[in-house]
């Protein structure tokens, strides 16, 4: 079975193809900056073959779609001679809401649902869904669709635990409660860690950390997700590259009223202009906000010890949550990369057991992956790396072998 997955934002367009058989990637790419004077595609094949090309314009995401479709079956850059060889498309849909609580097939109900949560992530599911009717415009029937959420490995999640303090009717109302993002990512690392550890997910208390330019952190308690730091939207939580995490509500209320700000303005500023950003005020990307602290900015500090703070106390909050812990991963572009991060997270969690094995710890990075606590360490720490595409395929799989 080979798998097309689709990873539509609002001016962007991954894709990768996957061969199930051997679960190989056969190819994989981005569009970027569609809509823009400066459009660019670039894809590498396994066979290190790349492709990279400027457009003048992709004018919008069927243009990409059409594009990606030629440089898959292209005889110099491709990788699969016809696009029949394709047997599903697979989309990542940012939002399932309370709808959807595994991947599906695409008809025409859930192309209605996906379009009724539009309302709860305007950016993302609109493009999402654009991606989905340009595909069904493009290749009719002939090929089968597939959804995978990122909410839906929360679908299961104690009513305790999403319910926010607000008066109830606006969760009758507006389905306004916690829905947890990155899903995909944190139910594999999950998996991956039990599978690593030997042991059935059934019998373990996992702690997932995916530390990227997003960030969100994941209790999951014997195979399911009890908690997570994300929230309504992918906002809350952790102070992540350019978004505040969680706030005092009030805060937002105040800045706007200060400085006479439209709701949009405040979004904006909330989800693009703070977190490492914002408190450093010298990028959002982790490496330069942690070059800029080793050359002595002090407000490039503060971010990253704000960051491991906040990592720290979600561990702690959610290993009393679920009365225990046996392992904690770490994940994602930060997870993976940027062993400081972990050393100063696990340092303070000695109090539950946690132990690292320091020089380990140090040389997993760049791709290398495994178990950084020390033997005597009570909580076991990984390194694991995300794979989001192929869980994505590997959950659509599942939908044809139900
Ligand atoms: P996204 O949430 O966009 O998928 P990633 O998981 O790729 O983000 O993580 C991006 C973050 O990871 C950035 O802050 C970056 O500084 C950090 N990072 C640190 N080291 C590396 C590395 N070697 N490769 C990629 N990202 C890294």
């Amino acid at each position: 079975m080979i798998i097309l997955l689709l990873n539509a934002g609002s001016s962007s367009l991954k894709f990768q193809v996957i061969d199930m058989v051997c679960e190989k990637v056969l190819i994989k790419g981005t569009c970027e900056k569609i809509n823009s004077r400066k459009s660019l595609i670039r894809s590498r094949s396994f066979a290190g073959v790349e492709f990279i090309r400027q457009y003048d314009e992709l004018v919008d995401h069927k243009d990409a779609v059409y594009h990606i479709k030629e440089i898959i079956t292209d005889s110099k850059y491709g990788v699969i001679k016809d696009f029949s060889e394709v047997s599903v498309i697979g989309h990542r849909v940012v939002h399932g809401g309370e709808y959807f609580k595994d991947a599906v097939l695409i008809d025409d109900d859930v192309i209605e649902k996906i379009r009724d949560l539009i309302v709860l992530a305007p950016l993302h599911n609109q493009a999402n869904l654009n991606v989905i009717l340009i595909c069904r415009e493009l290749f009719g029937d002939k090929i089968s669709q597939a959804a995978v959420f990122d909410t839906s490995f929360y679908f299961g999640m104690p009513q305790k635990a999403y319910m926010y303090g607000l008066p109830y009717r606006y969760y009758e109302k507006y389905n306004i409660r916690k829905y947890g993002f990155h899903g995909t990512s944190h139910k594999f690392v999950g998996e991956k860690c039990a599978e690593i550890m030997n042991q059935k997910i059934e019998d373990l208390k996992i702690i997932t950390c995916h530390l990227g330019n997003g960030s969100s952190i994941t209790a999951i308690d014997r195979g399911k997700a009890v908690d997570t730091s994300m929230g309504f939207t992918p906002l809350d939580g952790l102070i992540m590259g350019t978004r505040c995490g969680s706030l005092d509500p009030s805060i937002v209320t105040f800045i706007e009223e200060k400085e006479n700000l439209s709701p949009e303005k405040m979004d904006s500023i909330l989800n693009k202009e703070s977190g490492f950003l914002g408190i450093s005020g010298v990028s959002n990307d982790d490496r330069e906000v942690l070059e800029s602290a080793k050359n002595g900015d002090e407000r490039s500090a503060l971010s990253q010890e704000m960051f491991d703070y906040q990592i720290i106390k979600y561990i702690g909050a959610y290993a009393a949550a679920m009365n225990g812990c046996d392992a904690i991963v770490f994940t994602a572009g930060i997870g993976e990369n940027q062993w400081g991060h972990r050393e100063n997270v696990c340092e303070s969690l000695s109090f539950m057991g946690v132990e690292l094995d320091k020089k380990v710890n140090r040389e997993m990075i760049f791709g290398k992956c495994g178990k950084i606590s020390s033997p005597k360490s009570a909580v076991e720490v990984f390194v694991i790396a995300a794979n989001e595409e192929l869980a994505m395929a590997r959950y659509i799989q599942k939908i044809f072998t139900k």
